[in-house]
């Protein structure tokens, strides 16, 4: 986060921390543009009015050397003209001060989900003969295409876009289901054992694992 205004700079650090994000404070642009050169940062949230280097000029530097994080524009005014320019600058999304924390949330993880299916787009995943396609949302074992739900899809999704890691069910939640999300994350349960009965059970494999305590990993090798 590119912010000179310590204290809202350090709100949201603290309230996205408590999320589970790390985050780094830059509060000039200048610092903010070395440390996106260098980091390799999910996302940046970016202001406009900064000493050293305005938040345009940051974003501009950043697009012409290639550099494609999804960038956060904040507003201070209600003007088109600050988003128009955003945006020209090559800004994925822009939000207007004051904010509320909820929707900064929500529209960072808008724009860092947009950002990954976009860079997944062209890929197929295979895990031994499961194949995960992110640009169709379709699921195949062998030659079999197996029909899931667009939620399904993305539980599966998540989970293959960090296969072999483990994934909790508060990261499946967080990835999967907006913040106006209000139930109990043991839905993910639900979502995970609709999966294991689609993808697993009728070819007798698992490729799901439930690491106690912790979340799921999917098998790099298709289980
Ligand atoms: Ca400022």
């Amino acid at each position: 986060m590119v912010e000179d205004e310590q204290r809202l700079a350090k709100m949201v650090a603290a309230g996205l921390t408590a999320e589970g994000y790390a985050v780094d404070l830059a509060h000039d642009g200048r610092t903010g543009l070395s440390m996106a050169r260098i980091g390799d940062y999910d996302a940046i949230i970016l202001d406009i009015m900064l000493p050293a280097m305005n938040g345009f000029q940051v974003c501009a530097a950043l697009r012409q050397e290639g550099i494609a994080t999804p960038i956060l524009m904040l507003t201070a005014k209600d003007g088109e003209y600050d988003e128009a320019e955003g945006l020209d600058t090559g800004a994925d999304d822009y939000l207007t001060k004051p904010f509320s924390f909820v929707v900064l949330q929500a529209r960072l993880r808008a724009m860092m989900r947009r950002g990954r299916s976009a860079a997944a787009a062209p890929t197929v995943w295979r895990f031994g003969d499961l194949q995960v396609d992110p640009a169709t949302r379709s699921c195949r074992r062998g030659d079999t295409r197996i029909e899931l739900t667009s939620k399904e899809f993305s539980v599966l999704e998540y989970l293959a876009s960090r296969a072999g890691e483990v994934v909790s069910k508060t990261e499946i939640l967080h990835h999967v289901w907006d913040f106006a999300f209000d139930g109990d994350v043991n839905i993910v349960e639900v979502y995970i054992s609709n999966l294991r009965r689609k993808i697993d059970a009728p070819y007798r494999r698992a490729s799901i694992a439930t690491v106690r305590g912790a979340g799921y990993r999917l098998a790099a090798d298709g289980g």
